[in-house]
């Protein structure tokens, strides 16, 4: 099986980004207030729902086809949460308020140098978390002025995890190690047909094309019933190593 090479999977893919850029679209002319901004952030967030849901019912959320049309989908919407992180607006700083934030996240442990989308989709909703308690349990949750300093350094906080991962995404080489570091994680998600949910990598090896294009790809077997599978991950980026 090749990432991205069943068609069902890909017209899929591009409807729904569609409807992510759709829904993110009137959010791109900025917000008055930090919580506006929390409130777009919060409905582009939620189309995973949609398309989990989607997912789950052509495929599944556990085979090949439907992890990686996820993981597409989790880059795109997160790409379109950048969007909407850009039309925050001005905030000068305040050092005190996104030292009260740090201390408040001081638990959350950090996600790993290349990210699958998911995990920082999951960081999200743990600081999203994370703040709704903050804002709950602190000294004065009434207090409208000291809420509208956190939620500015709470959007700062959220735009920085955002803009890493979309700018490792837009970069070939980042780009290259993230599309690497998914293959295990593709592994670690997949679920055999006997009702295993865990396969173990029995060989990776990197294949040149005829074509010339590189891919990696990863022969696992299924500990309980020995189905064997071949995933093949291309790896369009592999060419941009030489210019690092
Ligand atoms: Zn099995």
């Amino acid at each position: 099986m090749r990432a991205g090479a069943n068609p069902d999977v890909r017209r899929m893919v591009e409807r729904e980004k569609e409807n992510i850029q759709r829904i993110t679209e009137p959010f791109r002319k900025g917000f008055k207030t930090s919580r506006e901004c929390i409130g777009a952030l919060l409905a582009v967030l939620s189309l995973r729902q949609r398309y989990f849901a989607l997912v789950g019912e052509h495929f599944s959320v556990f085979d090949f086809d439907g992890i990686t049309a996820m993981d597409q989908l989790d880059e795109a919407v997160l790409l379109g949460a950048q969007e909407v992180l850009k039309g925050r607006p001005e905030y000068a700083g305040d050092e005190e308020a996104e030292k009260e934030l740090a201390e408040a996240f001081a638990n959350i442990p950090p996600i790993p140098q290349h990210p699958v989308g998911y995990m920082v989709l999951f960081q999200v909703r743990r600081i999203f978390e994370g703040f709704d308690v903050f804002i709950q349990e602190g000294d004065s949750p009434e207090d409208e002025k000291r809420v509208e300093r956190h939620e500015h350094a709470f959007l700062k906080r959220v735009a920085l995890l955002v803009d890493a991962f979309a700018t490792a995404r837009k970069t070939p080489i980042t780009r290259h190690f993230g599309d690497m570091a998914r293959e295990y994680s593709v592994v670690s998600r997949l679920h055999c047909r006997c009702g295993q949910p865990k396969y173990e990598v029995k060989m990776q090896s990197l294949i040149t094309e005829k074509s010339g294009e590189h891919l990696d790809r990863l022969d696992v077997k299924c500990g309980a019933c020995g189905d064997t599978q071949a995933l093949e991950f291309p790896l369009p980026f592999f060419n941009d190593l030489s210019i690092a």
